[in-house]
């Protein structure tokens, strides 16, 4: 009998969690790991951050080298999954080879969306989403250097911070109304853009970039629809990711809104092909369709696809959650941003504070912690419980949250108990 063989295509976190999650799980098959960027799997958040302020100290790296020949995972860097044959349950790659798979995971990510019209401004003209990306971007970096970044989320507001920690001043272009509107309530907004104003960075929401050309001197000219010219020597644009689906295509995999589709399990809609990470979609609870683009979904997702392939129980799930780290503020968000209701605990111009998001039955079901991270543990669990408190519990600091949490899960696991119980005595004795 064959080895059973797993074959990952993609080397970013999700595809180097499967495959580390394989072998930890105690998957004794072949693992092929094909990535089409010639780097070994690395972190994309220090892209934004440690790899421009600290290029030469910073580990990117998921695992060493070695860690891949130890646990017996065949690497294929720098080459292209062109097609899945999934009847015949093989792939075949840019290099020409074919792979055999008993299992198939995609996590192939996504890229950052392009703007053809800031493109053909040429070499200064930057996205952010891979290692080379960042290289390049570090290169052209001078102190004094003036950059024009379009695009006022978790991208745009973290290279803001980094570029004016090494000296550059910054001007950000969004046509959003405020920062950060994807992901953050309107009061983190506003705080955070006052945060970065107070470093010296300009704004120009609602604003649309009209046209964009270089001039004599090769400096950025960008024309807003308002009719503002904004100059300098460089532009980086963060405007979202797109999902390249022609593989999954090939496939004739499910995809919605650019997606690949993927059940509870990790399953796609061919048989032995998973999919994890930014790449996916799925139905949510409320019967709409979501995409998670965060690091944590990219483990989870990964990890339960590994747990589906292997026949094991996989980790309880938990609220969304991601972070941002910006202005010396490490931010976290766990659960729904869209709450009805946001209670503030602390003051907002001073950290550590927490945002509590309520639902409009007033039950917790988002949280923000602004440099509070500690917190994050229970609140999370307050979510999962969907915690409903007086809100002078909420906004009381002096209130520890680690205790509220405690006594919150202990109260659901002795009222599930009583209803085990009462339904155990209701219910009528074996014959
Ligand atoms: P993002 O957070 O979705 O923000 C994109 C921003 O660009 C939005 O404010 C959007 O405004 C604006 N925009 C859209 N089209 C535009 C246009 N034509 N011109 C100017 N602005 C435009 O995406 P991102 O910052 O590019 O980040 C890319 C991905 O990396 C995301 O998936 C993000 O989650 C991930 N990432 C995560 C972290 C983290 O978790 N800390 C850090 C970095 C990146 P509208 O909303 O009005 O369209």
């Amino acid at each position: 009998m064959q080895t059973p063989h797993i074959v990952i295509v993609g080397g970013g976190q999700a595809g180097a969690t499967a495959a580390a999650e394989l072998r930890r799980r105690e998957f004794a098959g072949q693992i092929t790991l094909v990535g089409e960027e010639p780097h070994l799997p690395y972190e994309r958040p220090p892209l934004s951050k440690d790899a421009l302020l600290e290029p030469d100290n910073v580990q990117l790296n998921l695992h060493p080298a070695s860690f891949y020949s130890e646990q017996n995972i065949s690497l294929k860097l720098g080459i292209r999954a062109e097609a899945i044959d999934a009847q015949q349950g093989c792939i075949t790659l840019s290099n020409g080879e074919t792979l055999r798979y008993d299992s198939l995971l995609l996590a192939t990510g996504a890229q950052a969306r392009r703007l053809p019209e800031l493109d053909a401004l040429g070499s200064v003209s930057h996205v952010l989403r891979t290692l080379d990306d960042a290289h390049r971007i570090r290169a052209q970096l001078k102190p004094g250097s003036h950059v024009l970044v379009v695009g006022a989320g978790v991208i745009g507001l973290e290279l803001a911070s980094s570029l004016v920690a090494l000296g550059a001043t910054v001007e950000l272009i969004d046509p959003a109304s405020r920062i950060m509107s994807r992901n953050a309530p309107e009061v983190l907004s506003q705080y955070l853009q006052s945060v970065h104003e107070a470093r010296g960075v300009r704004f120009h929401l609602g604003a649309h970039v009209h046209n964009a050309r270089l001039n004599d001197q090769q400096r950025v000219v960008l024309t807003l629809d308002n009719g503002e010219q904004l100059q300098g020597e460089l532009l980086i644009y963060g405007v979202g990711v797109s999902i390249d689906t022609r593989l999954a295509d090939s496939a004739r995999l499910h995809t919605e809104q650019g997606a690949i589709v993927i059940d509870e399990h990790g399953r796609s809609s061919q048989p032995n092909i998973y999919a994890a990470g930014d790449t996916t979609v799925q139905i949510g609870l409320d019967g709409r369709w979501q995409r998670q683009e965060t690091w944590e979904n990219a483990n989870r997702q990964a990890s339960m696809a590994v747990c589906h392939m292997l026949n094991q129980e996989p980790a309880k799930s938990c609220p969304a959650w991601f972070w941002t780290d910006q202005c010396d503020l490490n931010i976290q968000f766990a659960g729904d941003m869209a709450a009805a209701h946001w209670v503030l605990r602390g003051t907002l111009d001073m950290p550590p504070f927490v945002l509590i998001g309520l639902d409009p039955e007033g039950a917790i079901c988002g949280a923000i912690t602004v440099n509070q991270g500690r917190d994050m543990r229970p609140l999370k669990e307050l979510i999962e419980h969907r915690a409903v408190l007086p809100l002078e519990v909420w906004n009381n600091t002096a209130q520890n949250l680690r205790h509220l949490a405690k006594q919150i899960t202990q109260t659901t696991r002795s009222q599930a108990t009583n209803v085990a119980l009462t339904d155990e005595a209701a219910a009528p004795a074996h014959p």
